[in-house]
């Protein structure tokens, strides 16, 4: 199939490259961005040749303004755009809010333009969270939320829970499914990057001087994008109602720093070597947001699998060994680093 689809979000790390996919594979491509003085440029920077293939909308996930254009003429919709901070914020409406509303506004819009296939960038926040005596997890699992959970894990589960509530009771015909990645890599377009990439930045820019006992699963941004494009191509049956994870590896962070040690040595001069004590860890948290975050991951294995994806959607993720190479690269190739 190829037609017009609305990529939410086409300015940010996944958006983009869902764009640059969809484009290269010679669809047309809506957009939505919050700020077009700011944003038009730079998107019309980075895909020169599409021309009139690539059209520009401006939409706040809090207000109708621009939906109803940017739908108008699609067949699907890959709805991207939710806000994802490294910082915790103080009030989590300030995460639930947007993500809540803005998916069922854009479901809304869709459905009232006609659109047939409505792809959620959903996450494995809302599959592997809230349950303290699992470790493995896949895309039957949903995050307890009555544990109590962090605001953005809280906002990805009770927005994908949303969509799915509404689509079932407002537009079951329309197809629906979501792509749910776990901590997202892989190569970078600019500076303005996602709060995932800033994690391998920091390691390879000696802002970690000891690595915590702490593990997350990796998937390509390539292939987060992929599963996009394969979900809205695939046939309806195939991908409805379904939950596509995109997960290659779980690795501690003791091992992505081997990994950039052995596969990138040039650049691996800052990249630290020893681990930081559970200790440490615990009385930085005392006054550090991010600690407090590594604090509640101490030792986890949260080993959430992509296999159902691979086999529904028929491709093989990128070894994380690989992503967590480009991702080094690309950072020092765009000068975000200086390693
Ligand atoms: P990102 O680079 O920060 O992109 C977020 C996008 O959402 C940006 O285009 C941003 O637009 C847009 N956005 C945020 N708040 C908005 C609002 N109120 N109205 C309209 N647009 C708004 O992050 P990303 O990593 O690509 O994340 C994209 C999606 O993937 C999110 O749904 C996130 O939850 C999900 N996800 C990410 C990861 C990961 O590790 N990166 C993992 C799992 C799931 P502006 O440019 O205007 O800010």
């Amino acid at each position: 199939m190829v037609g017009t689809v609305l990529v939410t979000g086409g300015t940010g790390y996944i958006g983009g490259e869902v764009v640059e996919q969809l484009l290269t594979k010679g669809y047309v491509v809506h957009t939505t961005v919050r700020n077009a003085a700011k944003s038009e440029p730079k998107l019309r920077a980075r895909w020169s040749d599409a021309g009139d293939r690539l059209k520009i909308f401006e939409a706040d996930l809090l207000s109708d303004h621009g939906w109803a254009d940017a739908n108008t003429g699609c067949d699907a919709v890959a709805h991207v755009a939710s806000p994802f901070p490294l910082a915790v914020p103080k009030d989590k409406d300030e995460l639930v809010i947007p993500a809540r509303e803005g998916t069922l506004r854009a479901l809304e819009f869709a459905q009232k333009a006609g659109v047939e296939r409505f792809v959620q960038t959903s996450s494995a926040a809302a599959i592997a969270y809230g349950h303290p005596d699992k470790d493995h997890f896949d895309y039957t699992d949903w995050t307890n939320l009555t544990a109590g959970v962090p605001p953005y894990i809280e906002s990805k589960t009770v927005a994908e829970r949303a969509a799915r509530d509404w689509v079932a009771v407002h537009a079951p015909k329309m197809t629906f499914c979501s792509v749910n990645p776990v901590a997202v890599f892989g190569p970078v377009y600019d500076d303005d990057m996602s709060t995932s990439v800033e994690l391998v930045k920091k390691i390879i820019d000696g802002s970690i001087p000891l690595i915590p006992d702490m593990g997350i699963c990796v998937t390509d941004v390539r292939d987060v994008a992929e599963a996009h494009v394969s979900a809205i191509e695939a046939p309806a049956q195939k991908v409805r109602g379904e939950r596509f994870p995109t997960s290659q590896k779980f690795l501690w962070l003791r091992e992505m720093a081997e990994i950039v040690r052995t596969r990138v040595p040039e650049h691996a001069g800052k990249v630290p070597g020893r681990a930081m004590p559970d200790w440490l860890v615990k009385i930085l948290a005392l006054f550090m947001d991010e600690m407090k975050q590594i604090k509640g991951e101490l030792g986890n294995v949260r080993d959430v699998s992509g296999k159902h994806t691979e086999d529904v959607l028929g491709f093989t993720f990128i070894p994380a060994e690989q992503t967590l190479e480009d991702t080094v690269r690309s950072l020092v190739e765009k000068g975000i680093v200086k390693a």
